[in-house]
């Protein structure tokens, strides 16, 4: 047995078998071949398995989401039996004897560069299909290929770090803890832990060769346990049995209110990323959805999603929480949510750079398709829509023009909608909270979006673990700036919630309900737990 130390981000017990995913190194170097026919067969087999792996990803997307959603594994193996990149790949192999791997990535960026200057919308479209099944092949040819999805039982998921296109891949079913060695507390893993439930740590130097080994996490003390056995496994085992029984306490909170033994009440929502979570927000009872992440939507696909697609995303949430207020924050690309076809340039500061409100108010048919699609949802329920990222009230006023021209395009074109949607924006840069006073006469609420607001006003990177040491979850300097914006929203009249993962911190609660906060948005799993935090207190002491 051995144990190994790390940070635990999210609670709980974990036994199972250890999978580490690797990332192996997938840059293509160029070098010289001698039988450039062998190296060409080379080509070909790989091309046979990318098809292989495609019409696999085509029948699971057939089951899961349907014909229109699958469609493009199809167009995928197609393009790789095209002429013109069959053509190209064996021209570069043979005319300069070089490897494969090469000739591969010199023919996906080639057609795409065509591709990209096209005038035709749908043939610049198909620049990323390009890039995307080079990409494929190049993985498979240097043996280094992403196998996250694929597994038989449950298992302990172990990783140098994960980033959110790689999680959305996961068959949820199948992961019964995150241990990674990099990561921070506020990563987009941590927050998956939390949506799961299930326990996860970081900063844990493994060994690869814990692969397909046996092996626990506790998540309250924050080790990693190899092949545990005797006494420590026992008392892992009592541990998870005890986290059963409590979380079976909790469930009695099920349907009472969320109000403090003085008779203060506060709306406890929850936060979800894709609209298969929808179903853990009913089964823990929360009011409402106070932060949809819909860049989950872009980050689950190859290309944009389309309006349609989104329309059928958001009237699904919309459907199933039947009346309850759902908050759908437009999307947040960009930083550490990086999606290919956006083709974003390489930035110094990702987190200071060209992301989420800037691309929308940059790229106004991408900001328009998804406020089409949520308006035409906004019939199926109870909708608001929140802007990530504000940092003035020009962005604002130009936000709400591009809403109204989206309004009047429907109403000329005879689609229905509600007029009254809550339009609320993100208080997640000191900025905005400074001037929190100026942006409540433009919204009709506010939602403390703590990840970003500690990050930036600590000047913290939230991706960077060395600086966990420094990082003070309680730092006034934060709490000041929500209590600012909380007083700033309730003079001009409008509501304000807290949906990053400081709300769900039972220890500022008691804080956050002076305040006057009026909900607070979190992890799925800690809607009850924060239920009875709230209900605990007594305000008039
Ligand atoms: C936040 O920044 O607190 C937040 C809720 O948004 P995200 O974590 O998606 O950046
Ligand atoms: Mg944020």
């Amino acid at each position: 047995m051995e144990v190994i130390n790390g940070k635990s981000v999210f609670g709980g017990i974990a036994i199972g078998k250890i999978k580490v995913y690797e990332k192996r190194d997938a840059t293509v170097k160029r070098s010289r071949v001698e039988d450039t026919q062998a190296e060409y067969a080379r080509f070909e087999t790989a091309k046979e398995e990318a098809k292989r792996q495609l019409q696999a990803l085509y029948d699971k997307a057939l089951k899961e989401v349907g014909e229109v959603n699958a469609q493009i594994f199809e167009v995928h193996q197609m393009m790789l039996d095209d002429l013109d990149f069959t053509e190209s790949v064996e021209n570069i192999i043979t005319d300069q004897g070089v490897n494969a791997e090469y000739a591969v990535a010199t023919t996906g960026d080639n057609m795409a560069t065509i591709f990209e200057a096209m005038d035709d919308e749908y043939f610049r479209g198909r620049a990323a299909d390009i890039k995307d099944i080079s990409e494929r092949v190049i993985r498979i040819l240097l043996g280094c290929e992403a196998d996250l999805a694929e597994s038989d039982e449950p298992v302990i998921l172990v990783a140098d770090d994960l980033a959110p296109s790689e999680t959305v891949q996961l068959d949820k079913s199948k992961i019964l803890a995150f241990v990674t060695r990099h990561g921070s507390t506020s990563s987009h893993t941590a927050i998956l832990a939390r949506t799961m439930n299930i326990p996860a740590l970081i900063g844990v130097d493994y060994d690869a060769a814990v692969d397909g080994v046996m092996g626990a996490v506790d998540g309250y003390t924050g080790q990693f346990y190899i092949e545990p056995e005797g006494d420590t496994l026992t008392a892992l085992k009592e541990k998870r049995e005890e986290d059963r029984r409590k979380a079976e306490l909790l469930r009695e909170l099920k349907g009472e209110d969320n109000v403090t033994v003085d008779g203060k009440r506060i709306d406890i929502f929850a936060n979800i990323g894709t609209v298969e979570d929808v179903s853990i927000v009913l089964d823990n009872d929360a009011g409402g959805i106070g932060l949809f992440r819909s860049e989950f939507l872009y980050l689950n696909a190859d290309d944009f999603p389309t309006e349609e697609e989104q329309f059928q995303a958001y009237k699904k949430v919309l459907e199933v929480m039947a009346g309850k207020k759902v908050v759908i924050r437009t999307l947040d690309i960009g930083a550490d949510k990086q999606v290919d076809y956006f083709n974003l340039d390489k930035e110094d500061n990702p987190a200071l750079g060209y992301r989420a409100i800037r691309i929308c108010l940059t790229d106004h048919e991408i900001f328009k398709t998804q406020l089409r699609a949520i308006y035409r949802a906004s019939r199926y329920g109870q909708a608001a829509i929140m802007f990530p990222m504000i940092t003035s009230v020009k962005e604002v006023r130009k936000i709400k023009e591009i809403v109204a021209e989206v309004q009047a395009e429907l109403r000329a074109s005879d689609v229905p909608f509600k007029e009254d949607v809550e339009l609320g924006i993100m208080i997640e840069t000191p900025a905005a909270a400074v001037i929190s006073d100026l942006l409540a006469k433009e919204v009709d609420f506010f939602s403390v979006g703590t990840n970003d607001l500690s990050q930036y006003t600590l000047a913290i990177d939230r991706q960077n673990d060395k600086l966990e040491p420094f990082f003070d979850r309680h730092h006034p300097a934060v709490l000041r700036l929500i209590e600012t914006a909380c007083e700033n929203a309730h003079k001009e009249g409008i509501w304000i919630g807290i949906c990053g993962e400081l709300g769900a911190d039972v220890a500022l609660t008691e804080q956050f309900l002076r305040m006057g906060i009026d909900e607070l948005s979190v992890s799925p799993s800690m809607v009850l737990k924060v239920r009875e935090k709230v209900r605990s207190l007594d305000l008039s002491k």
